[in-house]
Protein backbone atom coordinates (compact mmCIF):
# COMPACT_ATOMS: atom_id res chain seq x y z
CA UNK A 1 0.00 0.00 0.00
CA UNK A 2 0.84 3.43 0.31
CA UNK A 3 2.87 3.01 3.63
CA UNK A 4 4.77 0.32 2.07
CA UNK A 5 8.72 1.49 2.38
CA UNK A 6 12.16 0.13 1.24
CA UNK A 7 15.07 -0.24 4.08
CA UNK A 8 17.48 1.83 2.81
CA UNK A 9 21.61 0.81 3.73
CA UNK A 10 21.69 2.57 6.87
CA UNK A 11 17.71 0.96 8.01
CA UNK A 12 15.73 4.39 6.97
CA UNK A 13 12.55 3.12 6.06
CA UNK A 14 11.50 5.49 2.52
CA UNK A 15 8.13 4.93 0.69
CA UNK A 16 8.29 3.47 -2.58
CA UNK A 17 5.64 6.00 -3.83
CA UNK A 18 5.92 9.76 -3.42
CA UNK A 19 5.22 13.09 -4.87
CA UNK A 20 7.02 15.66 -7.41
CA UNK A 21 6.63 19.00 -7.52
CA UNK A 22 9.14 20.12 -9.91
CA UNK A 23 7.61 23.25 -11.70
CA UNK A 24 5.31 23.67 -9.84
CA UNK A 25 4.61 27.03 -8.55
CA UNK A 26 5.36 28.19 -5.08
CA UNK A 27 2.21 29.81 -2.84
CA UNK A 28 -1.34 28.09 -3.81
CA UNK A 29 -0.57 25.77 -6.17
CA UNK A 30 2.31 23.85 -4.86
CA UNK A 31 0.33 24.23 -1.31
CA UNK A 32 -2.81 23.01 -2.96
CA UNK A 33 -1.05 19.84 -4.41
CA UNK A 34 1.16 18.47 -1.25
CA UNK A 35 -2.55 18.82 0.61
CA UNK A 36 -3.95 17.05 -1.82
CA UNK A 37 -1.37 14.22 -2.08
CA UNK A 38 -1.33 14.39 1.74
CA UNK A 39 -4.94 13.64 1.96
CA UNK A 40 -4.48 10.82 0.01
CA UNK A 41 -2.33 9.26 1.76
CA UNK A 42 0.75 10.17 0.23
CA UNK A 43 4.31 10.29 2.73
CA UNK A 44 6.72 11.37 0.46
CA UNK A 45 7.52 14.78 -0.85
CA UNK A 46 10.13 15.43 -3.18
CA UNK A 47 11.07 19.30 -3.98
CA UNK A 48 14.49 20.70 -4.79
CA UNK A 49 15.70 24.34 -3.66
CA UNK A 50 16.15 25.26 -7.90
CA UNK A 51 12.29 24.88 -7.95
CA UNK A 52 11.61 27.57 -5.78
CA UNK A 53 8.92 26.30 -4.37
CA UNK A 54 10.21 24.93 -0.60
CA UNK A 55 8.18 27.45 1.37
CA UNK A 56 4.67 26.43 -0.19
CA UNK A 57 5.61 22.42 0.87
CA UNK A 58 6.42 23.55 4.27
CA UNK A 59 3.03 25.51 4.63
CA UNK A 60 1.26 22.12 3.40
CA UNK A 61 3.28 20.26 5.31
CA UNK A 62 2.93 22.58 8.76
CA UNK A 63 -0.97 23.12 7.65
CA UNK A 64 -1.74 19.00 7.33
CA UNK A 65 -2.37 16.53 10.26
CA UNK A 66 -0.03 14.28 9.76
CA UNK A 67 2.50 14.08 12.35
CA UNK A 68 5.81 15.11 11.00
CA UNK A 69 7.55 12.02 11.46
CA UNK A 70 5.24 10.11 9.57
CA UNK A 71 6.51 12.00 6.41
CA UNK A 72 9.51 11.49 3.95
CA UNK A 73 10.66 14.76 2.82
CA UNK A 74 13.48 15.12 0.27
CA UNK A 75 15.22 18.15 -1.24
CA UNK A 76 18.77 18.75 -2.95
CA UNK A 77 21.49 21.31 -3.50
CA UNK A 78 21.38 23.02 -6.82
CA UNK A 79 24.63 23.15 -8.62
CA UNK A 80 25.47 26.50 -7.91
CA UNK A 81 26.38 25.74 -4.61
CA UNK A 82 28.33 22.59 -4.60
CA UNK A 83 31.52 22.48 -2.15
CA UNK A 84 31.53 22.37 1.29
CA UNK A 85 30.60 25.60 2.94
CA UNK A 86 27.88 26.38 0.51
CA UNK A 87 26.28 23.09 0.54
CA UNK A 88 26.07 23.56 4.63
CA UNK A 89 24.69 26.82 4.37
CA UNK A 90 22.16 26.06 1.42
CA UNK A 91 20.96 23.25 3.72
CA UNK A 92 20.38 25.62 6.53
CA UNK A 93 18.17 27.81 3.53
CA UNK A 94 16.48 24.58 2.55
CA UNK A 95 15.38 23.89 6.64
CA UNK A 96 14.50 27.47 6.81
CA UNK A 97 12.44 27.81 3.94
CA UNK A 98 10.66 24.49 4.87
CA UNK A 99 10.36 25.26 8.36
CA UNK A 100 11.43 21.58 8.91
CA UNK A 101 13.76 20.54 12.23
CA UNK A 102 15.50 17.36 10.26
CA UNK A 103 15.07 16.79 6.45
CA UNK A 104 14.33 12.96 5.94
CA UNK A 105 16.86 13.07 2.52
CA UNK A 106 19.09 15.17 0.92
CA UNK A 107 20.45 15.00 -2.48
CA UNK A 108 22.61 16.18 -4.71
CA UNK A 109 20.98 17.11 -7.71
CA UNK A 110 23.92 16.84 -10.44
CA UNK A 111 27.25 15.95 -10.37
CA UNK A 112 28.29 18.82 -12.46
CA UNK A 113 31.39 17.14 -13.23
CA UNK A 114 32.96 20.09 -15.16
CA UNK A 115 33.09 21.96 -11.89
CA UNK A 116 34.58 18.65 -9.73
CA UNK A 117 33.25 19.66 -6.62
CA UNK A 118 30.54 16.65 -5.83
CA UNK A 119 33.34 14.77 -3.65
CA UNK A 120 33.31 17.94 -1.58
CA UNK A 121 29.92 18.33 -1.50
CA UNK A 122 29.42 14.89 0.09
CA UNK A 123 31.59 15.59 2.70
CA UNK A 124 28.98 18.31 3.64
CA UNK A 125 26.33 15.81 3.19
CA UNK A 126 28.18 13.14 5.19
CA UNK A 127 28.74 16.22 7.73
CA UNK A 128 24.58 16.83 7.65
CA UNK A 129 24.20 13.24 8.31
CA UNK A 130 27.04 12.60 11.05
CA UNK A 131 24.96 15.50 13.43
CA UNK A 132 21.45 13.95 12.70
CA UNK A 133 20.55 16.63 10.66
CA UNK A 134 18.97 14.63 7.95
CA UNK A 135 18.16 10.88 8.28
CA UNK A 136 19.36 9.77 4.56
CA UNK A 137 22.09 11.26 1.27
CA UNK A 138 21.96 10.42 -1.65
CA UNK A 139 22.99 11.49 -4.99
CA UNK A 140 20.72 12.52 -8.09
CA UNK A 141 21.80 12.21 -12.08
CA UNK A 142 25.35 9.90 -11.27
CA UNK A 143 26.09 7.84 -13.51
CA UNK A 144 28.18 4.73 -12.83
CA UNK A 145 31.42 6.52 -13.64
CA UNK A 146 30.54 9.48 -10.81
CA UNK A 147 29.66 6.62 -8.53
CA UNK A 148 32.63 4.41 -8.37
CA UNK A 149 34.47 7.58 -8.56
CA UNK A 150 32.22 8.81 -5.46
CA UNK A 151 32.66 5.31 -3.49
CA UNK A 152 36.46 5.48 -3.69
CA UNK A 153 36.58 8.50 -1.17
CA UNK A 154 33.00 8.82 0.57
CA UNK A 155 32.46 7.52 4.18
CA UNK A 156 29.07 6.95 3.91
CA UNK A 157 27.82 5.07 0.99
CA UNK A 158 24.81 7.36 -0.79
CA UNK A 159 21.98 5.58 0.34
CA UNK A 160 19.71 6.57 -3.10
CA UNK A 161 20.56 7.87 -6.34
CA UNK A 162 17.48 9.55 -8.46
CA UNK A 163 17.91 9.42 -12.25
CA UNK A 164 15.76 9.83 -14.75
CA UNK A 165 14.12 6.48 -15.66
CA UNK A 166 10.92 5.19 -17.46
CA UNK A 167 10.47 2.67 -19.89
CA UNK A 168 12.19 4.77 -22.84
CA UNK A 169 15.03 4.88 -20.24
CA UNK A 170 15.36 1.85 -18.11
CA UNK A 171 19.19 1.96 -16.86
CA UNK A 172 19.65 -1.11 -16.81
CA UNK A 173 23.60 -1.39 -16.19
CA UNK A 174 23.39 1.46 -13.70
CA UNK A 175 20.23 -0.04 -11.67
CA UNK A 176 22.49 -3.14 -11.26
CA UNK A 177 25.36 -1.29 -9.91
CA UNK A 178 23.08 0.42 -7.85
CA UNK A 179 21.77 -2.64 -5.97
CA UNK A 180 25.39 -4.27 -5.86
CA UNK A 181 26.32 -1.34 -3.90
CA UNK A 182 22.82 -1.13 -1.39
CA UNK A 183 21.70 2.04 -3.25
CA UNK A 184 18.12 2.89 -3.95
CA UNK A 185 17.59 3.60 -7.35
CA UNK A 186 14.76 6.56 -7.45
CA UNK A 187 13.21 7.38 -10.93
CA UNK A 188 12.30 11.08 -11.63
CA UNK A 189 9.63 11.48 -14.77
CA UNK A 190 8.71 8.44 -14.55
CA UNK A 191 5.63 9.34 -16.53
CA UNK A 192 8.18 10.82 -19.45
CA UNK A 193 6.74 13.90 -18.31
CA UNK A 194 3.78 12.84 -19.83
CA UNK A 195 5.25 11.60 -23.33
CA UNK A 196 3.92 8.17 -23.00
CA UNK A 197 0.25 7.75 -22.99
CA UNK A 198 0.13 7.32 -26.10
CA UNK A 199 2.50 4.24 -26.32
CA UNK A 200 0.33 1.25 -27.64
CA UNK A 201 1.86 -1.05 -25.91
CA UNK A 202 1.23 0.45 -22.90
CA UNK A 203 -2.60 1.50 -23.77
CA UNK A 204 -3.00 -2.16 -24.75
CA UNK A 205 -1.87 -3.50 -21.18
CA UNK A 206 -3.63 -0.88 -19.38
CA UNK A 207 -6.94 -1.57 -20.73
CA UNK A 208 -5.62 -5.35 -19.84
CA UNK A 209 -5.90 -4.74 -16.30
CA UNK A 210 -8.50 -1.71 -16.11
CA UNK A 211 -5.82 0.45 -14.97
CA UNK A 212 -4.99 4.32 -16.49
CA UNK A 213 -1.43 4.01 -18.84
CA UNK A 214 -0.54 6.29 -15.79
CA UNK A 215 -0.93 3.58 -12.94
CA UNK A 216 0.60 0.91 -15.34
CA UNK A 217 3.97 2.75 -15.43
CA UNK A 218 3.96 3.42 -12.21
CA UNK A 219 3.66 -0.12 -11.19
CA UNK A 220 5.78 -1.33 -13.23
CA UNK A 221 8.53 1.07 -11.33
CA UNK A 222 7.49 -0.91 -8.03
CA UNK A 223 7.89 -4.36 -9.60
CA UNK A 224 11.40 -3.45 -11.14
CA UNK A 225 12.16 -2.41 -7.02
CA UNK A 226 12.41 1.71 -8.29
CA UNK A 227 10.97 4.08 -5.92
CA UNK A 228 8.74 6.78 -7.75
CA UNK A 229 7.81 10.61 -7.62
CA UNK A 230 5.03 11.26 -9.85
CA UNK A 231 4.17 14.88 -10.47
CA UNK A 232 0.78 16.01 -10.93
CA UNK A 233 -0.96 19.18 -9.43
CA UNK A 234 -4.65 17.79 -10.25
CA UNK A 235 -6.24 16.00 -7.13
CA UNK A 236 -8.09 13.71 -9.30
CA UNK A 237 -4.69 12.71 -10.93
CA UNK A 238 -2.88 12.70 -7.58
CA UNK A 239 -5.49 10.01 -6.17
CA UNK A 240 -5.33 7.77 -9.59
CA UNK A 241 -1.29 7.96 -9.52
CA UNK A 242 -1.50 6.56 -5.86
CA UNK A 243 -4.20 3.86 -7.05
CA UNK A 244 -1.59 1.19 -7.90
CA UNK A 245 -1.53 -1.27 -4.96
CA UNK A 246 -4.54 -3.62 -5.72
CA UNK A 247 -3.26 -5.28 -8.83
CA UNK A 248 0.37 -6.94 -10.12
CA UNK A 249 1.65 -6.98 -13.96
CA UNK A 250 2.43 -10.56 -14.81
CA UNK A 251 6.07 -11.13 -15.56
CA UNK A 252 4.85 -11.35 -19.34
CA UNK A 253 4.00 -7.74 -19.25
CA UNK A 254 7.09 -6.28 -17.31
CA UNK A 255 9.13 -8.07 -19.57
CA UNK A 256 6.83 -6.13 -22.87
CA UNK A 257 7.49 -2.92 -20.79
CA UNK A 258 10.99 -3.10 -19.96
CA UNK A 259 11.67 -4.26 -23.97
CA UNK A 260 10.23 -0.30 -24.42
CA UNK A 261 13.73 0.82 -23.34
CA UNK A 262 15.24 3.03 -26.13
CA UNK A 263 18.40 4.76 -23.92
CA UNK A 264 16.01 8.01 -24.58
CA UNK A 265 16.35 10.83 -22.50
CA UNK A 266 14.34 13.89 -22.28
CA UNK A 267 16.36 15.52 -19.41
CA UNK A 268 20.21 16.36 -19.61
CA UNK A 269 22.87 14.23 -20.01
CA UNK A 270 24.43 14.41 -16.62
CA UNK A 271 27.81 14.66 -18.33
CA UNK A 272 26.99 17.70 -20.05
CA UNK A 273 24.41 19.12 -17.18
CA UNK A 274 26.07 22.50 -15.59
P1 LIG B 1 6.48 13.12 -14.60
O1 LIG B 1 7.09 12.09 -15.44
O2 LIG B 1 6.09 12.81 -13.21
O3 LIG B 1 5.24 13.68 -15.42
C1 LIG B 1 4.43 14.67 -14.89
C2 LIG B 1 3.42 15.13 -15.91
O4 LIG B 1 2.62 14.05 -16.36
C3 LIG B 1 2.45 16.12 -15.26
O5 LIG B 1 2.88 17.43 -15.48
C4 LIG B 1 1.15 15.83 -15.93
O6 LIG B 1 1.05 16.65 -17.07
C5 LIG B 1 1.26 14.43 -16.38
N1 LIG B 1 0.49 13.49 -15.52
C6 LIG B 1 0.76 13.10 -14.25
N2 LIG B 1 -0.10 12.18 -13.83
C7 LIG B 1 -0.95 11.95 -14.87
C8 LIG B 1 -2.04 11.08 -15.05
N3 LIG B 1 -2.44 10.25 -14.10
N4 LIG B 1 -2.68 11.13 -16.24
C9 LIG B 1 -2.29 11.96 -17.23
N5 LIG B 1 -1.24 12.78 -17.12
C10 LIG B 1 -0.58 12.79 -15.94
O7 LIG B 1 7.47 14.40 -14.67
P2 LIG B 1 8.39 15.21 -13.69
O8 LIG B 1 7.62 16.20 -12.92
O9 LIG B 1 9.50 15.71 -14.54
O10 LIG B 1 9.04 14.13 -12.70
C11 LIG B 1 8.52 13.80 -11.45
C12 LIG B 1 9.34 14.39 -10.33
O11 LIG B 1 10.69 13.95 -10.40
C13 LIG B 1 9.48 15.91 -10.39
O12 LIG B 1 8.32 16.58 -10.02
C14 LIG B 1 10.65 16.12 -9.48
O13 LIG B 1 10.24 16.04 -8.12
C15 LIG B 1 11.54 14.96 -9.86
N6 LIG B 1 12.56 15.33 -10.85
C16 LIG B 1 13.86 15.32 -10.49
C17 LIG B 1 14.86 15.65 -11.38
C18 LIG B 1 16.28 15.59 -10.95
O14 LIG B 1 17.15 16.08 -11.69
N7 LIG B 1 16.59 15.01 -9.83
C19 LIG B 1 14.53 16.04 -12.69
C20 LIG B 1 13.19 16.05 -13.07
C21 LIG B 1 12.22 15.70 -12.14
Amino acid sequence: NLQSTTTLHNGIEMPWFGLGVFKVEDGSEVINSVKAAIEAGYKSIDTAAIYGNEEGVGKAIAESNVPREELFITTKVWNSEQGYDSTLAAFEESMKKLGLEYLDLYLIHWPVPKQNKYKETWKALETLYKDGRVRAIGVSNFKEHHLKDLLEDCEVVPMVNQVEYHPRLTQTSLHEFCKQNRIQLEAWSPLMQGGLFEEPTLQEIAQKYGKSTAQVILRWDLQNEVVTIPKSVKPHRIQENANIFDFELSSEDMERINSLNQDKRVGSDPDVMN
